[in-house]
């Protein structure tokens, strides 16, 4: 079988995302591959598009401000080099699918809080990746 080569993380800079990232990173190491973040930021217009007029691009920019200072700083703490950070606007799913195919990924990993019941039924952020996804894809169990 052969090793990875480059491997894509998706974090949402919870807590759980140090677990997700120890883990990726030993993949990385011990098949010397290229270890790439993802961080999704959400636009608000799909959660309040259209029920609320209202113009929201500034408290969008603020937020993706905030996300790239937390990414930075999540990228240093693990060791990972500042043009394989990514923060990109969008549906987490669609944009980790889409840049694992841009960069040639051959692993995704992403963090699973293991739901059931009804959450289950709501899918979770792990299972949509998971669905249509271009390569392998790791669900490293958190929470
Ligand atoms: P969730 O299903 O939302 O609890 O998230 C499970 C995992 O999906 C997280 O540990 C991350 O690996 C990934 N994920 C969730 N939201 C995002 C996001 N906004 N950007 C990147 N990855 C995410």
């Amino acid at each position: 079988m052969s090793n990875y080569s480059k491997i894509l993380m998706a974090v949402d800079l919870s807590e759980d995302s140090d677990t997700v990232a120890e883990r990726a990173l030993a993949i990385a190491r011990n098949n010397d591959a290229a270890l790439h973040i993802i961080h999704v930021i959400e636009p608000l217009s799909f959660a309040y598009g259209g029920d609320i007029p209202m113009d929201f691009s500034g408290i969008q920019d603020e937020i993706h401000q905030q996300a790239d200072q937390q990414l930075e700083k999540f990228g240093t703490k693990h060791g990972v080099e500042k043009d394989r950070r990514h923060v990109v606007l969008g549906r987490p799913e669609v944009e980790i699918h889409t840049l694992a195919e841009e960069m040639g990924a051959d692993l995704i990993v992403v963090g699973s809080h293991g739901r059931y019941g009804l959450a289950l039924l709501m899918g979770s952020t792990a299972n949509g990746v998971l669905h249509g996804a271009p390569v392998d894809v790791l669900a490293v169990r958190v929470g």
